[in-house]
Formats: C-alpha cells, structure tokens, sequence
C-alpha cells in the first residue's frame, strides 16, 4: 500500500486557508527536505466567489505551485462546521493517514466562524488519533494510533499577537503565487486581472512584514501554540 507518511500535515477549513497563511513555511521546509500534505476540512462551496468545482482545481494549482505531495477535501459542510464526532472521525483518520510529526491548523479566534472550531477540530483530532482504543478505518482495515508531537495554529484575518513567528523573506514571492492561483477568491468576473496589488495580496504581505520586523526579517508568518514553545539552546533562537 502507498504510504501517505509525511513530515507537516497542515488542516485548513476552507481551500485557501493554508496558503494564505503558513505558504511561506511550508515552502521553507519543502525546501529543507520535509514532506507536507494539505487536509482541507471543506470544499469552500459557501464562499462568496467561486463553486467547489473551482475552488477544487485552484487548490491542485496551488498545491502544485508549493510543491505539496498530497491534497485532500474532507467535505465537511462550510459555514457549518462543528467539532462533533463525525468530524473528528475524518480529521482522526487524516491525522494517522498522514502520520505527521507537526499539525498545522486554523487561528484559535477569527472573524470567520468556521476558523476557531476547525483550529479546535484539528487540536482535538491530533490527540485522540493517539488512542488505540479510538477506532478508525482506512480503506476497511483499523488504522495504528499516530499522535503529532505539536499543534501550532497560524494566523489569518483577525490580528493575534504570535508565540514564535518564523522568517519567510525567500519565500514571500512564491507564497503570493500559491495565494493567487484561488483566482475565484479575488472577486468575479475579473478572474483574469493580475491580483498581485489586490487587497488580500497587500493584507497577506503587511501582516507577515509586522510579524517579521522584530525579527529583523522582511516577512514571516506567526503562530501560537497551546504549550510553551521548547528549544535545546538559546542558539537555536534568531
Ligand atoms: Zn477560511
């Protein structure tokens, strides 16, 4: 059988989630070697803009663009997401498909109601796909229990102050593209406009500018995190 097996799975409510706000990471670590998969939790059908059918091939697009090896929509509904167990069941078994080391995930409070309660859908799945005794299948046969060994949240509409942030300078210019290739998401019918100075564009880059300032960086992207962030040694920290 295939495996599935990679280094950050990164959860996102709505196709564009993750680019918008960790592309530049993850670009960073693909470029380090390490394997990423994207789950999104929804086909983003209640957007504003766009259909699911769009939306679905922008997200290959952008996946391709970033150098993801796997993509997948979990379907569950948008605008409506619960953390109940039907839900927990499909990020439960993301989780041990997928078998990350990290979990990337939604911001823990944001104007969009979908985004807190996938960032806790996903914490939670993290942790229960860790107990033997919570079943799963995968193509009809009991998955292995599989706990990440960290969550961290990103950051998306709503400004929260970040735990640790990390530098994206290199990346910026990819990560836009990645954002740009949810062409539906800028608005129709002027799907064919060059969107690099739209607002989300300006947004995305001063938001990742503050967060890099203090690092002495020109971009990087934030996150929180629900326990203290650990390091071996001071010289780990720029
Ligand atoms: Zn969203």
């Amino acid at each position: 059988m295939e495996s599935y097996k990679v280094d950050i799975l990164a959860f996102g409510a709505h196709p564009d989630d993750v680019e918008c706000s960790a592309a530049g990471v993850l670009l960073k670590h693909i470029a380090m070697g390490k394997t990423v998969a994207i789950a999104d939790l929804t086909e983003g059908e209640t957007g504003n803009f766009g259909n699911a059918e769009k939306r679905k091939k922008e997200a290959k697009a952008a996946a391709d663009i970033l150098g993801i090896k796997f993509r997948e929509q979990l379907s569950l509904p948008d605008g409506a997401l619960e953390n109940n167990e039907a839900g927990r069941l499909k990020l439960i078994t993301a989780v041990r498909k997928y078998r990350p080391e990290i979990v990337l995930c939604n911001a823990i409070h944001d104007r969009h109601p979908d985004h807190a309660i996938a960032a806790k859908l996903a914490a939670d799945a993290s942790y229960l796909a860790g107990l033997k005794k919570k079943v799963t299948l995968l193509n009809g046969i009991i998955q292995d229990a599989w706990r990440p060994k960290a969550v961290y949240h990103y950051i998306q509409d709503f400004y929260i102050e970040p735990h640790f942030v990390i530098d994206i300078t290199s990346y910026m210019d990819k990560k836009v593209e990645a954002v740009m290739a949810f062409k539906s998401q800028f608005g129709e019918p002027d799907e064919k406009i060059n969107h690099s100075n739209s607002g989300l564009i300006r947004h995305i880059k001063s938001t990742n500018a503050i967060y890099g300032k203090q690092i002495n960086a020109d971009y990087a992207e934030g996150f929180t995190v629900d326990r203290y962030v650990g390091v071996n040694d001071f010289f780990q920290l720029i």
